[in-house]
């Protein structure tokens, strides 16, 4: 039986489609057509989303966990809950975000992830897909680790990442790496060989610093703002290398916490809509009360919409769908270019484009449809509609 989906618009990445009409087979993309070409296909089932906008699901490249658990568990118990979850929030993958923890704690979790990574997802489960792991940590700056513990940071090491990518199976897609260590460079040209995309942050290098990390090889910026050194117009940093480089692409947490609205609209016009992507940094108590909640290894208290530890923000509390209406309250853009940010620059970052975040006939049918603000209207992953977890 097919399954066909219909809306006011869709959103392919390139173009906007008016009465769009997509016939989904075996959970997969088989047409995508407009109602204005032809009749609807007989013998289908059709989810209708009048008034609103089809694109692709979510992918978010920077989460740790959510519904309770944390990617470090490695079960599959922790996974399937926290895809499942995510799933119900529009994101159809995630790269799966650790923090800095003992060296063996790491390599475990990272096995654990490698063998989870390597079983096809079931597609009766509805969860989002795990595409691969974003090692945040253990080569970040002390002086921004943020709530990272002090006595695991390591100095860039290729040894040391090696053993973290062969525990890995080769499944690390993203690094997070503070330019200013001694060795920084090196490293981020060892792991891009590797098939790793690094991403500076949590890290008070300056602007040369920075520099040199992107000439070896750097793409990216984990979570702008946050865990970075703040712009001074004598030294602009960091910062000021990442709002101004203009092949670099730049996390944002955009819940309005950790970062002002002004600036969320100072770093939109920045990176615009080819280079922005928007993350969650997600962790355990995403969707779940306030308490206190697992973080990688550590203790984290939860209230008032807020995860910090001593008073340090620590990860956030945000999905996906709701960083995109938040994006779109505090910028204005317009929504085609907004959804960019969760599918197509991720996708191009990662290089997964031809997996996530993109509409081709042939993948997998996985799919938001949103109204004008934004808002998740429905969730749709191998051409089934996902309920909402709460
Ligand atoms: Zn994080």
């Amino acid at each position: 039986m097919r399954t066909v989906l219909t809306a006011e618009k869709l959103w392919n990445g390139i173009s906007l489609i008016d009465h769009p009409v997509v016939e989904i087979e075996d959970g997969r993309i088989a047409s995508v057509s407009s109602r204005t070409d032809g009749k609807l296909p007989a013998h289908a089932v059709v989810l209708d989303y009048s008034g609103a906008t089809l694109a692709a699901a979510f992918l978010d490249v920077h989460i740790h966990g959510a519904a309770g658990h944390d990617v470090m568990e490695a079960t599959p118990q922790a996974l399937n809950t926290i895809g499942r979850f995510l799933a119900s929030h529009g994101t159809g993958s995630y790269l799966a975000t650790t923090v800095t923890a003992p060296l063996d704690v790491t390599l475990r979790s990272l096995s654990g992830l490698a063998r989870l990574l390597a079983k096809a997802p079931n597609p009766a489960d509805l969860e989002a897909t795990r595409m691969g792991i974003h090692l945040e940590g253990p080569f970040v700056s002390h002086a921004k680790r943020g709530v990272h513990p002090p006595e695991y940071l390591l100095a860039p090491d290729t040894g040391v990442f090696d053993r973290l990518y062969e525990a890995a199976e080769g499944h690390v897609r993203l690094m997070t790496l503070a330019p200013e260590l001694p060795g920084a460079a090196e490293l981020a040209a060892h792991a891009t060989a590797r098939g790793v995309r690094v991403s500076v942050g949590h890290s008070n290098a300056t602007a040369a610093e920075t520099r040199a990390a992107i000439a070896a090889g750097a793409v990216s910026a984990t979570h702008t703002f946050n865990a970075m050194r703040a712009l001074d117009h004598h030294e602009p940093g960091i910062l000021g290398v990442v709002l101004t480089c203009d092949s670099l692409f730049a996390e944002l947490i955009c819940d309005g916490i950790h970062t002002d609205p002004e600036l969320v609209k100072l770093w939109w016009r920045a990176k615009g809509p080819k280079r922005a992507i928007l993350v969650t940094d997600a962790m355990s108590a995403t969707g779940m009360p306030d308490g206190e909640y697992q973080l990688g290894g550590f203790t984290v208290q939860v209230a008032d919409g807020k995860a910090s530890m001593g008073g340090v923000l620590a990860g956030s509390l945000l999905t996906l769908d709701r960083a995109l209406t938040k994006f779109l309250a505090f910028t204005g853009a317009p929504l085609e270019q907004a959804l960019q940010l969760l599918t197509a620059n991720p996708a191009a970052m990662t290089g997964l484009g031809d997996r996530a975040g993109s509409l081709a006939v042939g993948q997998p049918a996985n799919f938001v449809a949103v109204d004008g603000q934004g808002a998740l209207v429905a969730s749709v992953l191998g051409g089934k509609e996902v309920s909402a977890m709460r």
